[in-house]
């Protein structure tokens, strides 16, 4: 990097490299890493945010859905004009993000990520930090983490309350140890059901972002080996010792050196391919309720020419919206579908995935 490069690096990150335990050397390792942040919503956003500003060389974002105005009270990165645009939330906080920070390199996928496609977003990751707003999604992560031996910065939040930890292979209990029995629980307390409160969003955001940079800036003796469940109204926080790995465990139970690729992970390239394959078979068809959401998000085997099917829904006179990413129509009864490219399509409005199915199969058949 020539001197001019240099002084404009050191005067960005000025005040992280003078807080000692970063410097000069932390920030150049900040520089090389690269961070996964599954779930661009509230923790999500704010979390790149974080990342971005503080220098993380790669950030890649990932989400599965759009935005809209019930999430502008919370969710840092977007503004009325994506609301309005029903921009996807990995590429409307790609934007903002660039504008932050135009020395870093940021990715947005616009995906659902599951056991079919998880190793593509995982490529390359030093850390993975969770911005997901189910269980299973959680679970599924914390355990692809563990099997490359990847930290993952685990984050929750619901109402005024909140709770992270940083679960790290081979040191710490992965996210099915920690929280297994809650799962079912959790599911039934989200920020969908429980509302949430953007201060809270914001606290553990914090709570994982830190934890992040110490991890990337090569603090790790430093990671906060307990986890932390807090209610920011009531103001009560309460830390527990973080349990170690489990030995019965086949998730945390052995160590993986990072980045060994594992039977399990050439298992699911392979299933990857399988997925990517344009067989019109409705066998592989997901339907998934999005819990207090009033949708379901089915995903088909297919993929979507979205102008095709726009034609499509124009000529049989449905009311619809439509950008580059997406595609929405509105049914008779309020209920819509969103239609995305790699074959998801979110039905609104239905709360049932049998109902979902019917809408797909009746409406998504042929274009
Ligand atoms: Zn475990």
């Amino acid at each position: 990097m020539h001197k001019q490069g240099n002084d404009l690096w050191a005067d960005r990150y000025d005040r992280q490299i003078r807080f000692a335990p970063i410097g000069t050397a932390g920030q150049a390792k900040l520089a090389e890493a690269q961070a996964l942040i599954v779930g661009c919503g509230a923790l999500g956003a704010s979390l790149a945010q974080h990342l971005t500003r503080a220098g993380v060389g790669k950030v890649r974002i990932v989400d599965r859905d759009f935005v809209e105005p019930s999430n502008l009270q919370r969710q840092v990165l977007f503004n009325e004009a994506d609301a309005l645009s029903m921009l996807p939330k990995a590429v409307a906080a790609a934007d903002k993000l660039r504008a932050i920070n135009g020395s870093i390199e940021i990715e947005a996928l616009v995906m659902d990520v599951n056991h079919h496609n998880l190793a593509a977003p995982l490529e390359g990751a030093d850390i993975v930090l969770d911005g997901t707003d189910n269980a299973a999604t959680r679970l599924l992560l914390s355990e692809a983490c563990f099997a490359r031996g990847i930290p993952f910065i685990y984050g929750g939040v619901a109402g005024s309350q909140g709770m992270s930890a940083a679960l790290v292979p081979g040191e710490t209990c992965c996210l099915r140890c920690l929280i297994g029995e809650e799962a079912d629980a959790e599911e039934g307390q989200n920020c969908d059901t429980a509302g949430v409160l953007s201060s809270s969003v914001e606290f553990v955001a914090s709570l994982q972002a830190v934890e992040a940079v110490k991890w990337l800036s090569g603090n790790r003796d430093a990671i906060r080996k307990s986890w932390i469940a807090a209610d920011l109204w009531t103001f009560s926080v309460r830390e527990s010792a973080l349990p170690g790995r489990s030995a019965g465990c086949p998730i945390c139970g052995r160590v993986i050196a990072k980045r060994d690729m594992t039977s399990h992970e050439q298992m699911q390239a392979g299933k990857e391919s399988e997925a990517g394959s344009s067989s019109a078979s409705w066998c592989h068809t997901a339907a998934v309720a999005l819990c207090g959401r009033d949708s379901v998000q089915v995903t088909l085997p297919v993929t979507f020419q979205l102008e095709k099917w726009r034609e499509t829904f124009e000529r049989l006179g449905y009311e619809y919206k439509a950008n580059r990413y997406l595609l929405k129509v509105e049914l008779p009864e309020s209920e819509r579908l969103v239609l995305f490219p790699d074959g998801r399509v979110l039905v609104q409005g239905v709360a049932d995935p049998a109902r979902a199915l019917q809408l797909c199969s009746f409406y998504l058949t042929r274009p």
